[in-house]
């Protein structure tokens, strides 16, 4: 008998008829002697629309009562998944996360799981009962509800796979596994059997949204056995894993892409110690997130200074920009908004340095402008115009040779 971790995301639990099957499912795992925990995410484009509401009434902070609304979602589904496995004859019941507690940290809406007791699971597994657990809440040690960041049922599922020792994660989702590339935007893109929680961490942190990337960060922490597979069809998956064999001629396992950010450009910034600081420390203390961070040539004492952020952050980010342009004395705060991100991650990449060298051609060869580039071990990203970004990942793609080969 094993202890499975089984997590169910929005399109997997969008409707009633996709509950019955999940539950489903669900049934299969514990006929075959298996002690299973569910993890569920709100129904498909719930999550959105309680985001709207929140933002109509407060777009520029972030506070504990947006985390309460937004949390609404995963309780519907909890309640209504343990209705659908009792219907089927099994013992179930919901779980909300102050019911466990799943205990946090306080930051809103970018909370991190801090302990989990297990002890209410236990005795819910003892007695013969499925937990349905709501993904994506936390609570304080308050007592106030937190959310994980967007995508974050998937901590909340490998943070219980570690919290109950289980044998394994399974992670449902609309798509087959893991593929090369967004299977949504690269038609050829090939699903892959393994990958390592290295590069399913890098992927899932450049948009890979098919897992969230403090999942993975937690998994690789915890060993726990992560596999992400289809609710719709049955097939293995893919699974991820520790090491990989490298297999010859492919330095590069995926590419990721993002379309939800913005390049910010202050522009003629004053060359004075502590200005970065002073820039970036104030955006992190709002719980902004800078990325991509390039400075230009100095000329006259001044540079510009461009760096992306999240495009849902810039309703926040622009006043805080502006205070600093008096303070500071840049010129301006240019924003835009049509560009995208793509990053090639692959493990075999490393100190191979043929990868950027392809990147940089293949764009070339397309006439598309890099305009910001940045690098990690297993790493190359650049920013590119929005409007070259579906051009951009298909040739990568086969420059990478990534494309599934059609029969
Ligand atoms: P869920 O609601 O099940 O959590 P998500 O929408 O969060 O599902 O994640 C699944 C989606 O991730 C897929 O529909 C796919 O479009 C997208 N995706 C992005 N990159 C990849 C990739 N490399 N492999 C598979 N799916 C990917
Ligand atoms: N419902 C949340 C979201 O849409 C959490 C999740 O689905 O994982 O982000
Ligand atoms: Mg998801």
């Amino acid at each position: 008998m094993a202890r499975l971790v089984l997590k169910f995301g929005g399109t997997s639990v969008a409707n009633v008829m996709r509950l019955e099957h999940v539950a489903e499912i669900v049934k299969k795992e514990a006929e075959a002697g298996h002690q299973v925990v569910v993890v569920v995410s709100a129904m498909a484009g719930i999550t959105n629309e309680l985001v709207s509401y929140v933002n109509a009434l407060c777009p520029s902070k972030v506070t504990p009562e947006h985390d309460v609304v937004l949390s609404s979602g995963e309780q519907v589904t909890s309640g209504l998944l343990a209705l659908a496995l009792q219907r089927l004859g099994l013992k179930s019941r919901s779980y909300l996360s102050w019911q466990i507690p799943i205990l946090t940290s306080t930051s809103s809406s970018q909370a991190k799981i801090l302990e989990i007791p297990t002890n209410q699971l236990e005795c819910c597994l003892k007695e013969g009962s499925i937990p349905v657990v709501a993904g994506f809440q936390g609570m304080t040690k308050e007592g106030r509800l937190t959310t994980l960041g967007r995508g974050g049922s998937d901590t909340t599922a490998v943070a219980l796979a570690a919290a109950l020792k289980a044998d394994r994660c399974d992670i449902y989702t609309d798509v087959n596994g893991i593929y090369t590339a967004d299977p949504r935007l690269v038609p050829r893109a090939k699903k892959l059997k393994t990958i390592t929680y290295a590069e399913m961490f890098e992927l899932a942190s450049q948009g890979a949204k098919v897992l969230q990337a403090r999942s993975v960060e937690l998994a690789m922490k915890h060993k726990v056995k992560l596999r992400v597979l289809s609710s719709f069809s049955e097939s293995e998956g893919t699974t991820v894993v520790e090491e990989r064999d490298k297999v010859e001629g492919t330095l590069v396992s995926g590419i990721a892409h993002t379309q939800n950010e913005a390049k910010v450009t202050l522009m003629g910034v004053p060359d004075q110690v502590g200005i970065a600081a002073n820039i970036f420390g104030c955006l992190s203390e709002n719980q902004i997130c800078a990325d991509m961070i390039v400075q230009g040539c100095m000329q006259d004492g001044k540079s510009d200074l461009a760096f992306i952020l999240q495009k849902s952050d810039l309703d926040r980010a622009v006043p805080l920009l502006e205070d600093a342009k008096k303070k500071i004395g840049f010129t301006d705060v240019v924003i835009d908004k049509e560009i995208a991100k793509i990053s090639v991650v692959g493990i075999g990449m490393r100190s191979n340095l043929e990868i950027a060298t392809t990147l940089f051609k293949t764009l070339a060869e397309k006439s598309i402008n890099i305009q910001m580039i940045s690098s990690s071990e297993i790493r190359v990203s650049v920013v590119i115009s929005l409007k070259s970004m579906s051009v951009a990942l298909e040739a990568l793609h086969a420059a990478f040779n990534l494309d599934e080969k059609k029969a």
